[in-house]
Order: structure tokens, then C-alpha cells, then sequence
């Protein structure tokens, strides 16, 4: 939970605040005995955009803290008077330098240890180049592959970039298809059904080596040959370990 903010007067009057439960199964409250003025401890609302930018998503690396020198969407604290999307696209012009227009709700994300709600956009940029403006150290273009996930400024970060790509990116249909054996695949293993397990087994191999999932392809044909004893598992276990050393390789 979050910790005492730290107030000791009333905003309005200046008489000492006490604290006070009204309702039962609510926090106590700041609450001044004077004027009865009663201060809630509301969220604070951000609001940003994820950029779509020539193929990429643009992130900034912070400048101030919290989190300084991590990178996160631009976005910021809406004013009074302002809406969620207006506040987006401002404080996408002023710590990006890009005019954006807003293509939908990514999501709105609310923590229990944060004073912050997160509402965040998915947007693509009208035009120029990305500058690095106010309260940032650097901007740039990432490539969906290359999103630095282990240096984001916020959990809404992670959340919001995901809700991103799997807009980009609906479920494909191959990803029906491998639950589909997989099911196949524990009710063969279960009944020790060894003629199903020839015919799924195979079928499951392909399916993930197309996905460049080795480890679990490989996985499957271990589990497949212990099962079945097929030839033809036992060939496609060979290459598909050849294909994960080469994938190795390729990353050294
Ligand atoms: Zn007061």
C-alpha cells in the first residue's frame, strides 16, 4: 500500500488536519475540524502514447526521476480541463517533438503501491522526426524486436508496449493449431496411444520448428521417441537439434 503523503494542514483554512474514518470499510481520511474540508487521496491520471513511427515504436530514456535514464512512452499528467487524449498528444509534442494522431485505447493501468493511473494510447506519428525534448535524454526508434524490455521506466511501460504488439499482432491461426496438438499430443502421451502419437507427434514438431521454437520442438520429439519409437521422429529430432546449433551460431 501506499505510504502517508505527508500532508499536515487543511489546503483551505490552514488548521491541522486530523485523521478521521467516516465510513466504515473506507481509509481513514484528512479531515479538518474547522472547515470540515476533507482531503481524498485520488490517483493521479497520466496519459501517453505508444508512437508508431516508420515501423517502430519511438521511447524516450528519462531524465528526471523516477526511474531517470530508463526508457518509457511519452506521456504525462493530465491537466484539469484537459482530456486523456489531448494530454497524449501535448506531451508527445513536447517530450518527442511529434505530432501524433490517436488510433485507440491500449489500456488503463492501476497499481496498488503507485498514486499513478497510467491511460495509455496507440498512436502513429503524422509526420517529421522524433527530437529530444523536455525531460528526456534520448529518443529514439525501436524496432519491435529490439524494445529494451529489461531497461522500461514502469510496469504500465511493459504492459502498455505488450498491449502494442498484440495489436500489431493478433493471434495467428498456427497458434490454434498448436493447442489443438498439444491437446492431441497429452491425450496420446496419457493412453500411451502409440499410433496417435506417430501421427501428432510429427505434426507437433513442425509446427514449432516453423516457429523457430527449437528447445520445445526438440522437447516434443524426445518425449514423441520415447513414446512411439518412429524413425521418422527420431529424424526430425536430428534436425531440429542441427537447426537449434545453427541458431546458436547465427546469434554468436
Ligand atoms: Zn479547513
Amino acid at each position: 500500500m501506499l505510504t502517508d503523503p505527508g500532508y499536515k494542514f487543511c489546503p483551505k483554512c490552514g488548521a491541522s488536519f486530523s485523521l478521521r474514518r467516516l465510513k466504515d470499510f473506507e481509509p481513514e481520511r484528512l479531515v479538518c475540524p474547522d472547515c470540515k474540508f476533507v482531503m481524498y487521496l485520488n490517483p493521479k491520471v497520466a496519459s501517453g502514447a505508444v508512437v508508431e513511427h516508420k515501423g517502430g515504436i519511438v521511447l524516450l530514456r528519462r531524465e528526471i526521476d523516477p526511474r531517470a535514464g530508463f526508457w518509457v512512452h511519452p506521456g504525462g499528467f493530465v491537466d484539469r480541463g484537459e482530456t486523456l487524449e489531448q494530454a497524449a498528444i501535448r506531451e508527445t509534442r513536447e517530450e518527442v517533438g511529434l505530432d501524433i494522431e490517436i488510433l485507440g485505447l491500449l489500456g488503463a493501468f492501476s497499481f496498488q503501491d503507485s498514486e499513478v493511473v497510467v491511460v495509455t494510447y496507440a498512436a502513429r506519428a503524422l509526420g517529421g522526426e522524433p527530437t529530444v525534448g523536455d525531460e528526456s535524454l534520448e529518443v529514439r526508434t525501436f524496432d519491435p524486436a529490439g524494445i529494451p524490455w529489461d531497461q522500461l521506466a514502469f510496469p504500465s511501460t511493459r504492459l502498455a508496449l505488450n498491449a502494442y504488439l498484440s495489436r500489431l499482432n493478433p493471434r495467428p491461426a498456427s497458434l490454434d493449431r498448436l493447442d489443438a496438438l498439444e491437446d492431441a499430443r497429452a491425450v496420446a502421451l496419457a493412453a500411451k496411444d502409440v499410433r496417435a502419437g506417430s501421427v501428432v507427434y510429427p505434426q507437433l514438431i513442425e509446427v514449432l520448428r516453423r516457429a523457430r521454437r527449437y528447445r520445445e520442438a526438440l522437447d516434443a520429439a524426445e518425449e514423441g521417441l520415447a513414446l512411439t519409437h518412429d524413425p521418422l521422429i527420431a529424424r526430425l529430432a536430428d534436425e531440429v537439434a542441427h537447426e537449434m546449433a545453427q541458431a546458436d551460431q547465427d546469434r554468436c
